[in-house]
């Protein structure tokens, strides 16, 4: 056993976006993970959309009663599994009280910060690489099908643009001039041009690659091992896997909605909840648009990834429950037929459906920053549906506190323990 330098607790997006970074300043780098980015942990299979346009929080005015609306919908994009889980109804009572106008002031310019500092990261990495991961930076529509929708868009467009973001009210001939090669049937979008999207499984692919390269070790955690850290006074002194120990000069805990789990192992109280979500993708799609896009009143994410097109869709709290809902799947098949006319039921008959368990907190923020119990101890979670677009900054941020160096951005609000009953 000797130093480890910096080991990582999970190898999803978070964790290898946070190896690559600290590698590229020099630290020595190990990440045990359960899945690696072959075995396709929650990014991979997910929208593949890196999101500036996105800095409203899940926890904001309205949600409760849209969700509540939603939640009686078998085939709608929301659900919640009555429980009497205590994690699950503290969590659902801090997430109801920050439902708040209050919330999405505080939060959205250091969300606008964290997403347009991470989107330069990809357009950096995409030069770099030679972009094997297909970074199109053509921009994200939100599509409205009905007039209230597209009122609703607007007056987030507004805000947006409010905040310093692009945004442009679309009417349905200018959608038609940006997609002619694809049939809508919508009232109007909203057009975020910053937005961008690429092919994540091919992304993590890249960054586990590249962190093999330079010099980072990356382990596969067995089903039958769990990882267990030792602890002395303020300090987490030993990571043990299975056969292997580890002596950490610092620790991330980086397990995407699992790290809750792994904190209490250290006696750390972290609110996270598992956002189920599912996607669906169409291998040979009838017709493939330019752009991705959002269909708003759905809540359904659609995303070209070279000439296949993935459809994305629904938050289930049900805690880390495997089984498939084929009624929200059912949901995202009609809503795909909705908006565009030219995709039937039967085109996905053969898809296989793929889904993951997003990391939420209770008011819509990552927990991004050190521990207050360990002084050696980060933790990077909670990106909830902006998991892959937070990911370069994150990990930028992560290898500044490595080196005790302001990160540049204010993370106050991110901190970890924020909801600790401790
Ligand atoms: C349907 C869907 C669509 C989405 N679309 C988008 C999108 O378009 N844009 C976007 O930005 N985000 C999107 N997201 C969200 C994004 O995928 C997540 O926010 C992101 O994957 C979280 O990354 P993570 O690394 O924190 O967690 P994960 O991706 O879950 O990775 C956690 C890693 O930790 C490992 N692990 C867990 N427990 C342990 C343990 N005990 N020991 C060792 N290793 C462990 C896991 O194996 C895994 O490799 C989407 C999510 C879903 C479900």
């Amino acid at each position: 056993m000797n130093n480890s330098g910096l080991v990582i607790i999970g190898g999803g997006v978070i964790g290898l976006s946070s190896a690559l970074y600290c590698l590229r300043r020099g630290m020595a780098v190990t990440v045990l993970s359960r899945e690696l980015a072959a075995d396709g942990s929650c990014a991979s299979g997910s929208a593949g959309m890196v999101v500036p346009s996105h800095v409203v929080p899940l926890a904001a005015p309205g949600m409760v009663q849209t969700a509540m609306r939603m939640a009686f919908n078998r085939k709608g994009p929301f659900s919640i599994r009555p429980s009497i889980d205590p994690d699950l109804i503290r969590w659902g009572l801090k997430f109801i009280r920050h439902c708040s106008a209050a919330n999405v002031s505080r939060a959205m310019p250091l969300l606008r910060d964290l997403n347009l500092a991470s989107r330069n990261c990809f357009v950096e990495f995409a030069n770099e690489s030679g972009n094997p991961f297909g970074l199109v930076q053509k921009g994200l529509l939100m599509l409205c099908r009905t007039t209230k929708g597209w009122e609703h868009e607007k007056d987030f467009a507004r805000v947006a643009a409010q905040a310093g973001l692009e945004a442009q009210v679309l009417s349905s001939t200018e959608i038609e001039s940006m997609e002619p090669d694809f049939d809508m049937d919508v009232e109007g979008a909203v057009y975020f041009p910053q937005d961008c999207h690429l092919n994540p499984a091919v992304f993590l692919q890249r960054l586990e690659s590249e962190v093999r390269e330079l010099g980072g070790i990356v382990h596969r955690v067995p089903e039958s091992v769990e990882v267990q850290c030792t602890a002395e006074a303020d300090r987490v002194v030993l990571v043990h896997c299975g056969e292997r120990t580890f002596e950490p000069d610092q620790v991330l805990l980086a397990c995407g909605s699992r790290t809750a789990m792994q904190a209490a192992k250290l006696g750390i109280d972290l609110l996270l909840q598992p956002g189920k979500g599912y996607s669906l993708t169409l291998m040979k799609p009838v017709q493939l648009p330019r752009h991705c896009a959002i269909l708003t009143e759905a809540r359904v994410a659609v995303t070209p990834m070279g000439s296949t097109l993935r459809f994305a869709g629904t938050m289930q709290f049900e805690g880390h429950r495997e089984a498939i809902d084929r009624s929200r799947l059912q949901g995202i098949v009609e809503s795909a037929g909705r908006y565009f006319p030219a995709f039937k039921a039967g085109h996905f008959d053969f898809c296989r459906p793929w889904y993951g368990f997003r990391p939420c907190t209770p008011d819509g923020l990552p927990y991004l920053g050190r521990s207050q119990r360990y002084s050696n101890l980060m933790i990077a979670t909670g990106h909830a549906m902006m998991g892959l677009s937070l990911a370069p900054i994150t990990g930028k941020i992560i290898a500044s506190l490595a080196h005790d160096e302001d990160p540049g951005i204010d993370i106050g609000l991110l901190a970890p323990e924020r909801f600790s009953a401790n």
